[in-house]
């Protein structure tokens, strides 16, 4: 953030104003860690904070600090249109454009309060008085670190906010290890723990509450894994009457895709998840190295991201959207193998 933007939000803070804060749809634990984190620093300010959430996210997520205020836009409709309309100030967390809030996107579109976008994603849109934007940074809850810290107020950060900054942090560099993992990054995780997060405490809560059809479901992904060593390539399916039979749960196949990374020589992989209720297949890419799965998937898959980690859509069968990743795939032969 620049220095006349840092003046521009703190002559807005400077005054009480009526703020919500808005993760984008299926907020992740950088989402909601950064929109609850920030959240506690604004209240503590004197200013009037809501988070409204576009929808549901998952129960591993749920434990976290202050996650009870969360208005959720579809289950509390009424409720969370009226706290977007009366906003004065509207900060934007961890999306890089309005579409990616779903059905949210015109309720904001048509807001009269001043936007505050912060967040690291690729190519953000320009919709924000105030744009930190920044597509180096680990995660969203490091941007919130430094924004509380380029107002001057990190001795304001208390257990609760560092909990929420601490667990954004681990769940969007999969636990300190992705390259936007900076020394930085491991310098702000010191001062949170320092500051109250119980490091060991949040590692149980996110991953050692499995239920054990989440783990056959696993099973069944792993099994359903198609490996092509000449695209350096792995990816997984999962169709809806599969997720059925293991009674699938909001969260329960997040980080599945991770597990073609692990293979020796694979610099590519995907998880090709259907969604009988929105009619879609829901897509996860992620990469190791220069092959930038965001370009990937805004080329091909009305999708985008990072470098390394991007998501999209396909409106067609599990079957049609296979067949066609196949043959995109095989354009990008040389890509894969530089
Ligand atoms: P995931 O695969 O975990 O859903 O998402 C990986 C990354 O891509 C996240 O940073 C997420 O915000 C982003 N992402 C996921 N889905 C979409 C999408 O449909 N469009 C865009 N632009 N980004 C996405």
């Amino acid at each position: 953030m620049n220095s006349a933007d840092i003046t521009t939000v703190k002559s807005i803070l400077s005054q009480p104003q009526k703020i919500a804060i808005i993760p984008h749809r299926n907020p992740d634990g950088d989402a909601i860690g950064s929109c609850l984190a920030l959240y506690g620093f604004l209240k503590k300010k004197g200013h009037t904070v809501h988070v409204v959430a576009p929808n549901d996210y998952p129960k591993f997520l749920k434990w976290m600090p202050e996650n009870d205020t969360v208005i959720n836009f579809e289950r509390e409709n009424p409720k969370a249109k009226e706290v977007i309309n009366e906003a004065s100030v509207i900060f934007t967390l961890d999306f890089n454009d309005l579409s990616r809030v779903g059905q949210m996107e015109q309720v904001l579109k048509e807001a009269s309060a001043d936007f505050i976008m912060i967040d690291h994603h690729q190519q953000p849109s320009d919709y924000a008085m105030v744009t930190y934007s920044d597509v180096t940074m680990s995660s969203t809850c490091e941007m919130v670190y430094n924004f509380i810290d380029f107002l001057g107020e990190t001795d304001q950060i208390d257990a609760d906010m560092a909990t929420n900054l601490y667990t954004g942090i681990m769940t969007d560099t999969g636990s300190f290890k992705y390259r936007s993992t900076s020394s930085k990054t491991h310098r702000v995780v010191a001062e949170l723990i320092d500051k109250g997060a119980d490091n060991m405490a949040i590692h149980q809560e996110v991953f050692d509450t499995n239920s054990p059809s989440r783990l056959h479901l696993l099973g069944v992904a792993l099994s359903n894994m198609v490996i092509l060593p000449e695209y350096r390539t792995a990816y997984i399916t999962l169709t809806q009457d599969e997720l059925d039979q293991y009674d699938f749960k909001k969260g329960d196949t997040e980080g599945f895709v991770n597990y073609g990374l692990t293979l020796e020589g694979i610099i590519f992989a995907l998880i090709f998840i259907e969604n009988r209720e929105e009619g879609i297949i829901k897509i996860s890419l992620r990469s190791i190295g220069d092959f930038s799965v965001n370009e990937f998937a805004r080329a091909h898959f009305n999708g985008g991201g990072h470098t390394n980690a991007a998501g999209g859509r396909s409106e067609t069968s599990m079957d049609e959207t296979i067949s066609r990743f196949n043959d995109i795939l095989k354009t990008y032969k040389d890509k894969l193998n530089p």
